[in-house]
């Protein structure tokens, strides 16, 4: 049977010591009362982590980057990074709220004082879940600035039309954040015809709102999302109309440096397991990770995931001191999310057929790796943003 308390694999010495140890602690003790069958459960019956989420809530971590003034920790975002990496390391997984951490910048630097004052407090208590995040569509994936759902002027406010697709944790969320088109206007600049928009899905759901689950290969609690004649009040619109383009664009560091925490945090789950198991499992009189075939792919990783931890950490230092840090935050993006694939290869590869059978826990997590290749931004479009952006190549779309 299968053993979770593996032993740890360590980390590279750090220059500077680690000042979130006491949150990697209490993270990791929180992520001991939820163990593999916990999460094996809720992927074979496709159920969203409630339990989870409300002990992540009532501990205060995952309202760690909201300001103390409305409720939360105000922790900079290295803190989320270790809370993250440590969820992903426990072989849970931080896909089920984790927007909640990086969409609610938006709120916070773009919203009114009377909308923060009206959400922001509870969503630290967990009174609101700010889960969902409306932006790809169906003709609209890596391309948003070409999305078609609309939202027009009324008397009161706006009315809502279109569909949006890939919106996770819609019917797990209070409220959500919309991407939505406020002008077609052809002399308006294309980055300045869309709108953010805070919805209070509880109210939509039966006025103009529809939500579809969307089957997927790992339990990710996504939907496919449909509007139809939405009213919403003035109010929800989030800062300035048009500029909601600019509003998530600058959220989107915050995202890509989290999301690469948990790669992170997913390649050390493998890390800690395969060396473990390669140490112990014997064929021909042997460890396995004697032989070389088994043991210079977990070293490979392993190096991997130290250089790619090195550009997280790089980047989400940039991130706390206010400065520039796109490249940094792509970079880690591409660079975890690749050596969280190469050591999940090399750990199903390691655990043979054993890495097949769902009480190894390898075979779910492999899955749930293999998302952050595609989103929420492609391998190719981090290229792309190099090439382009950053060695003045000819842009390529
Ligand atoms: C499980 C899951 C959860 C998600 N959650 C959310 C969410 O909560 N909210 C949300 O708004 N979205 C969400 N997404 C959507 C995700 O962000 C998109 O899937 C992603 O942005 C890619 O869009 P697409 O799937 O339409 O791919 P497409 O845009 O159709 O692209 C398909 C492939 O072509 C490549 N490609 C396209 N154009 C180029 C180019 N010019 N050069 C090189 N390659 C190119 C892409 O890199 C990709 O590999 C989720 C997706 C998944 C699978």
């Amino acid at each position: 049977m299968v053993d979770n308390n593996v032993n740890r694999v360590p980390g590279i010495t750090r220059l500077e010591n680690d000042s979130w140890e006491d949150i990697r602690t209490g993270v990791k003790s929180l992520c001991n009362n939820f163990p593999g069958e916990y999460w094996r459960k809720l992927d074979s019956d496709r159920t969203y982590p409630e339990e989870f989420v409300k002990a992540l809530t009532e501990s205060g971590y995952l309202a760690c980057l909201i300001p103390e003034e409305y409720g939360g920790s105000g922790l900079p975002i290295q803190a989320a990074c270790v809370i993250l990496e440590e969820i992903q390391r426990s072989g849970g997984n931080g896909a089920a709220c984790h927007a909640q951490m990086y969409i609610m910048g938006a709120l916070l630097r773009y919203g009114s004082e009377d909308q923060k004052n009206k959400y922001l407090p509870k969503i630290a208590s967990g009174k609101l879940r700010l889960q969902a995040f409306g932006v790809t569509e169906p003709d609209a994936g890596t391309d948003t600035l070409s999305i078609r759902t609309k939202a027009e002027k009324s008397k009161n406010g706006y009315i809502i039309n279109g569909q949006k697709v890939w919106t996770s944790r819609a019917e797990y969320s209070d409220l959500m954040l919309l991407l939505a088109r406020t002008s077609n206007n052809k002399n308006t600049k294309r980055t300045e015809g869309l709108s953010l928009f805070i919805i209070d899905m509880q109210k939509a759901k039966d006025n103009g709102l529809t939500i579809k689950p969307i089957k997927t290969m790992i339990n990710h609690a996504t939907t496919e999302i449909f509007f139809d004649d939405l009213e919403i009040s003035a109010e929800s619109l989030i800062g300035d109309e048009g500029k909601g383009f600019k509003y998530i664009l600058d959220g989107m560091n915050a995202e890509r440096i989290l999301i690469a925490s948990e790669c992170i945090g997913d390649s050390k789950f493998f890390l800690d397991k395969m060396t473990e198991y390669a140490s112990t499992r014997e064929v021909f009189g042997r460890p396995i990770g004697q032989n070389q075939g088994i043991q210079f792919p977990i070293s490979r990783a392993y190096a991997e995931t130290e250089a790619a931890a090195l550009m997280v950490e790089r980047a989400a230092k940039l991130f706390d001191k206010n400065m520039p840090c796109g490249t940094e935050a792509n970079i880690a993006k591409l660079l975890s999310s690749e050596s969280s694939w190469k050591a999940a290869e090399a750990a199903i590869q390691t655990f043979g057929g054993y890495g097949f059978a769902e009480d190894y826990d390898i075979e779910r997590k492999y899955r749930e790796a293999r998302l952050y290749q595609i989103a929420p931004v492609s391998t190719n479009l981090i290229l792309a943003y190099i090439g382009q952006n950053v060695l003045g190549l000819k842009r390529s779309y």
